[in-house]
């Protein structure tokens, strides 16, 4: 999508601090992080929600997941938890219209978010 700033770091027109990238989903810090360790998932394709997902998108979720299992790992931050947040739409906070997971670790997470 031509004005969509993650898809934007996706195809490298923008740089991200990338932390994984396969054909199918990309992992970069948060450029504003809320926790020591706070990255964000997307998938490479332009869906915008979660609402906006099709029938044969779910099994990117399944891999991001799955990713998110292994990088939480690999960060240091699987021990001791985190909080995987997804926004949705206004009143859920979501800023960028193009699907993301933010994952936050490092430290002790309040409930409830504001
Ligand atoms: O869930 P929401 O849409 O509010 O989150 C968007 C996130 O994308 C913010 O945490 C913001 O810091 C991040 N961002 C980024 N790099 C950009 C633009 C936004 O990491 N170039």
């Amino acid at each position: 999508m031509l004005d969509c700033i993650f898809c934007k770091i996706i195809n490298k027109e923008i740089p991200g601090d990338i932390l994984y990238e396969d054909n199918d989903m990309m992992a970069f810090k948060d450029v504003n992080p809320q926790a020591p360790v706070h990255f964000l998932v997307v998938p490479k394709k332009h869906i915008e929600n979660i609402m906006a997902l099709s029938e044969g998108d779910y099994e990117l979720l399944e891999k991001i997941f799955k990713r998110i299992n292994l990088l939480a790992k690999e960060l240091g931050i699987a021990d001791n938890g985190f909080r995987i947040v997804n926004n949705c739409n206004q009143d859920g906070g979501q800023t960028v219209m193009h699907l993301h997971f933010h994952v936050l670790g490092g430290r002790f997470m309040q409930w409830p978010p504001g």
